[in-house]
């Protein structure tokens, strides 16, 4: 069957014993999911889903039921006191950057403690010169790196003590560096940490590609606010766009009033007829993010048997959907992507090529065969040309097409 697909022998060997040897490790990620698809459901059913919540508005979006019950359901997923779950968002940095400005006033300090935050942020806070930055604000941004992927508990309790910093940002995935992301109680103790020295400082959560992977929540672990993007975990594959931001309700106002308008907030936001695709990506993402991790553990052990360093290794807890391979070798990295564009269901006769990109010191390859433009929940993988040349893989929809985009992948890598 396999051979039909253009894998050899060897390599369909290889993966029936890998399936075998990582059994446990599946049967933990189904245990998970269970428990998530169950928050899911009782948020359905507790908030009264119905027919009616499918429904649409337009033009000012006032009286949107559906729009303001998904917020309910969202909210009571993530255990917030309120949540904005919207369209209007058009990506996790857009939500990223609504939620900052609306956060940060002119001269206080934003601090982030997972070093330098994801690329797409450096043109936004002003690490990279841009007129509309929250520097050009006179909003003050520092940094405290990891240290051996531990938070540096030293310089966080030395900088707080110094007073005046107004948000806390925490990065729990790795983004294109090479660190391990933050797992929830590696939250848990830093947020408890922080609240000892100040308790009035706002942890905000960078929330990507970690939704679902374990059963707890950063909010439920002394957050204040978390943000992250729709085409990835939370959106199931299925939402087209859109972001949410959860947490206190004061400070979801205040990023309500600053997507919309001061004096709006939450009250308008047409859906346009997106209501039920977000509420059936919802219901399907604690599956989806089972299935994406079963892919990234497939193919961590995979790696592993034919010589690569992985991270996470397959049996490591995780944190998020993300799957490092570290290739050592450009022509390597540059194959797999290829392989991983030629397993997808759209656009799998294009062969991405390294690139220049907006915001990026060295070329990028991006594979994403994807029925939703950019949505990275559906299996797609991407690489800086740079050594040690390392491949961010993550995503897929369903294990079984996870494991071929893989299989396919690895072929073309090998030859
Ligand atoms: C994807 C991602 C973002 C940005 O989301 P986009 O929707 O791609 O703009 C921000 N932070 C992290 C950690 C991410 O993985």
């Amino acid at each position: 069957m396999y051979q039909e697909f253009g894998i050899s022998k060897e390599i369909e060997e290889l993966s029936t014993k890998v399936e075998k040897d990582v059994e446990s490790k599946m049967k933990e990620i189904e245990e998970t999911c269970t428990q998530n698809s169950l928050k899911v459901l009782q948020a359905f059913q507790n908030n009264e889903i119905a027919e009616m919540h499918f429904g649409s508005t337009t033009g000012y979006g006032y009286g949107d039921v559906g729009r303001d019950t998904i917020e309910k359901v969202y909210s009571e997923v993530l255990k917030a006191e309120d949540s904005l779950v919207r369209s209007q968002f058009i990506s996790g940095t857009h939500a990223l950057t609504v939620t900052l400005f609306a956060l940060l006033r002119p001269n206080d300090t934003l601090l982030s403690i997972t070093g330098k935050p994801y690329d797409t942020l450096d043109e936004v806070i002003g690490i990279k010169e841009n007129p509309s930055s929250l520097k050009s604000y006179s909003i003050h941004f520092e940094q405290i790196d990891l240290i051996e992927d531990e938070f540096d508990y030293k310089k966080i309790e030395e900088r707080l003590k110094q007073g005046k910093v107004k948000v806390i940002e925490i990065q729990r995935s790795k983004g294109y560096s090479s660190r391990k992301s933050i797992g929830i109680e590696q939250l848990e103790k830093v947020i408890a940490f922080i609240r000892n020295i100040q308790k009035e400082v706002i942890i905000m959560i960078d929330n990507c590609y970690c939704e679902f992977v374990t059963t707890k929540e950063p909010l439920e672990v002394g957050a204040d606010i978390i943000v992250g993007s729709l085409i990835k975990n939370l959106g199931g594959g299925i939402a087209p766009n859109g972001a949410y931001v959860a947490g206190r309700k004061d400070l979801i106002n205040l990023v309500a009033e600053r997507l919309t308008a001061p004096g709006e907030g939450k009250e308008v936001g047409p859906t346009l007829g997106i209501n039920k695709s977000i509420l059936q990506g919802l219901f399907l993402a604690p599956s989806v993010v089972a299935s994406s991790l079963k892919t990234a553990v497939f193919a961590s052990k995979m790696l592993e048997e034919l010589g690569y360093e992985t991270e996470p290794k397959w049996d490591a807890k995780r944190a998020d959907i993300v799957q490092t391979i570290h290739f050592g070798d450009k022509e390597k990295l540059i194959k797999y992507c290829q392989g991983i564009q030629m397993g997808s269901p759209v656009d799998s006769n294009s062969i991405p090529m390294p690139w220049d990109m907006p915001g990026y010191t060295d070329q990028v390859i991006m594979a994403s065969g994807a029925f939703t433009q950019g949505s990275s929940i559906e299996l797609s993988c991407d690489g800086p040309i740079r050594p040690p040349y390392i491949a961010f893989m993550q995503g897929g929809l369903t294990y079984e097409y996870g494991k071929l985009g893989v299989l396919k992948a690895i072929q073309n890598m090998i030859g």
